[in-house]
């Protein structure tokens, strides 16, 4: 699609948005820095730079473009618990703030405000000190009394998922939302957190063919009510299961999330990356091990020298999540290496 418009992606708009998120506070622009760096020159840092600890792994809405859709989904998982338990989430915090571990989000493969303590769970977080605390979640719950308890507790960063700019089209995505009351939530978030700048508030829109004749129209509409929105193209991960990794050519790429991140299922399984939703590369489990011990394990250190030495298509779940992204990127007329 020929753009006529741009998202909010400017040096300068980059700037302002990093501002607004870290302040005058040297630790978080320290951290974003390492983050980025880390990566590109292989290097480990002393602990995770982010933690996504999911509150929940089931979700209210099916859409169409995720595997939540996937019928074999519970019996693949390796977890059957659906909520995150408030003590487990405190043990991985109390670790997180006593290995300076600067980010922890709370969601990953379901919606978070389906866990009845999703809000104290972010005060807690707070109380202890972790440096940005965010999560994403489809705002279908996030009624008034949600949002004066996110902005009371001075959560970071809220990434909220809306995939269309008419009733019509929202719904044949999000299959189960009301379009009408997600945006009242999100109007009823703007007006409750005011002047203040916590939590961050950021749209993200998933184009695809249903909805990529509203990507323009939707952005102007929110461009000036929220402090960000990203545009991101749609990756079938429900097809996963039916690509044999052999068939797909490689390409040059080097992923970063094992340099970055750890992520904790519901039930403490701990994975390498946010693709894994099948817990098909977990390294153990947060509630008998550390956090350290797993961060500078074995498994995860041979996927990170797979990745430095070029041969990530050695690992078959690298392979696929490749090739979904550099499709994803190639219908979306991008150039990737
Ligand atoms: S599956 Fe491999 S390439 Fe994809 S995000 Fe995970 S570690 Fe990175």
């Amino acid at each position: 699609m020929k753009r006529n418009w741009k998202i909010k992606s400017g040096v300068l708009t980059k700037i302002k948005n990093l501002y607004k998120k870290g302040g005058l506070n040297p630790r978080f622009y320290a951290y974003r820095y390492c983050f980025n760096s880390y990566p590109d020159n292989f290097k480990i840092s002393k602990y995770p730079f982010d933690i996504i600890a999911e509150a929940s792994n089931v979700c209210n809405l099916r859409c169409s473009m995720c595997f939540q859709v996937d019928d074999e989904l519970p019996v693949r998982t390796t977890t059957k618990v659906p909520f995150m338990k408030m003590n487990l989430f405190k043990k991985i915090t109390d670790e997180c703030a006593k290995y300076k571990v600067p980010a922890l989000k709370l969601s990953w493969r379901g919606e978070p405000m389906l866990n009845e303590n999703f809000t104290e769970m972010i005060r807690y977080a707070k109380s202890k000190g972790i440096l940005e605390v965010t999560s994403l979640t489809n705002a279908t719950l996030m009624h008034e009394n949600i949002c004066r308890e996110i902005v009371s507790a001075k959560m970071d960063q809220i990434v909220i998922s809306i995939d269309g700019f008419t009733k019509e089209t929202y719904e044949k995505i999000r299959i189960g939302a009301d379009y009408d009351v997600v945006c009242n939530n999100i109007k009823n978030l703007l007006k409750i957190r005011g002047k203040s700048n916590k939590p961050f508030i950021r749209l993200q829109y998933t184009e695809s063919d249903i909805n990529k004749h509203e990507t323009e129209r939707f952005y102007h509409y929110w461009k000036d009510k929220v402090d960000e929105i990203t545009v991101s193209y749609c990756q079938d991960f429900g097809s996963t299961e039916k690509i044999d990794p052999e068939d797909i050519p490689a390409h040059s790429f080097v992923c970063k999330q094992p340099f970055q991140r750890l992520v904790i299922m519901t039930d403490g399984t701990v994975c390498v990356c946010a693709t894994d939703v099948m817990g098909e590369i977990s390294i153990g489990n947060i509630q008998d091990s550390k956090l350290i011990d797993l961060w500078n394990c074995s498994k995860i250190n041979e996927l990170r020298q797979q990745h430095k030495a070029g041969k990530y298509q050695h690992n078959p779940m690298c392979r696929i999540c490749v090739h979904n992204v550099f499709m994803a990127n190639k219908n979306a007329g991008l150039s990737v290496k």
